[in-house]
């Protein structure tokens, strides 16, 4: 049945020739996803590189579609930005995420934050910071035990309205990172002055590590200046021994990827979870 289900992870090229009236269908079939219950997630755990205990699970949504299969995110989440589903679906798995993880807590599972992707259109809605209040309330969630990721291109525009909704966030007692760092433009200025939590270097500038010369003087880079910003660096996409000996070495906190686990079912991950846990 494992090998089944492994052979049915045929996703789309992500580079995408796909025809506009294919996109036009995708569209169609997306708004009936949420109620057919077609979506659903997994979590991919984040370890502290020191002690190896589990500091995080990141949510990554799936889309089984009912006859092309399992869809990945960076073919169906750009086409909920674009139409707008991203409102319903992005609530969708916010209410997902949190409920799974006030459950776990429930189970003595305590330790580790729940980190859920927010998309641009999600977070520039002006009652953002009250669906987060409302879903923590509706699930009974600790607010500590919810971590959103926003990428730099979110917080660096309009930033009186953003700085404003980082704070009151952070009054809300979430705690916020910065998704694919380094990708993005950040100004230094603004980043310092923002109530964040954790820097999250892209997988492409772990890749390689420490050969690729480019990457570990951005890699290095990154963790210097999070650190003296009073910031925690996680590195994505650790495939590598060499890459985590190396991320290590440079005094880089937490770590994600496959060389721990890849994105676990919710059978799977608590079972991942109950026998990692710590007391
Ligand atoms: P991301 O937030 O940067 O998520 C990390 C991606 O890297 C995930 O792909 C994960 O499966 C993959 N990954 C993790 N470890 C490794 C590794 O060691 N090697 C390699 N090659 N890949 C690794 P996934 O799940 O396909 O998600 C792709 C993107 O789709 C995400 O990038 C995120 O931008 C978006 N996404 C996923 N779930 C959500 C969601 O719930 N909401 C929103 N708004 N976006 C989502
Ligand atoms: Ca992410
Ligand atoms: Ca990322
Ligand atoms: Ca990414």
């Amino acid at each position: 049945a494992k090998e089944l289900g492994r052979n049915r992870y045929q996703f789309y090229a992500p580079e995408m020739n796909m025809r506009a009236l294919d996109r036009l269908t995708l569209e169609s079939d997306l708004h009936r996803a949420i109620e057919r219950n077609e979506l659903f997630l997994m979590y991919q755990p984040q370890l502290d590189l020191k002690t190896e205990n589990v500091v995080g699970l990141e949510a990554l949504v799936r889309w089984r579609h009912p006859s092309r299969g399992l869809i990945s995110p960076g073919q169906f989440i750009p086409i909920a930005e674009d139409c707008g589903l991203i409102i319903p679906i992005g609530n969708w798995i916010l209410e997902s995420a949190c409920t799974r993880r006030a459950y776990w807590a429930s189970q003595g599972l305590t330790t580790g934050s729940m980190a859920v992707n927010i998309s641009a259109h999600q977070f520039r809605q002006a009652d953002f910071c009250d669906r987060i209040n409302d879903v923590l309330l509706r699930t009974g969630l600790r607010p500590d035990l919810l971590e959103l990721e926003v990428t730099e291109g979110v917080i660096m525009q309009g930033i009186d309205q953003v700085l404003n909704k980082l704070n009151l966030l952070r009054e809300l007692g979430v705690t916020l990172a910065i998704d694919d760092f380094g990708t993005g433009y950040s100004s230094l200025n603004y980043l310092k002055q923002f109530p964040l939590h954790c820097l999250k270097i892209d997988q492409s500038f772990t890749r390689g590590l420490p050969n690729d010369q480019g990457n570990e003087a951005i890699a290095k880079a990154i963790i210097q200046m999070g650190h003296s910003l009073g910031l925690k660096v996680l590195a994505e996409g650790i495939e590598t021994k060499e890459e985590e000996n190396h991320l290590k070495a440079l005094g880089c906190d937490a770590g994600q990827g496959y060389l721990y686990a890849k994105p676990l079912s919710t059978g799977d991950c608590e079972e991942y979870l109950r026998v990692t846990h710590r007391d």
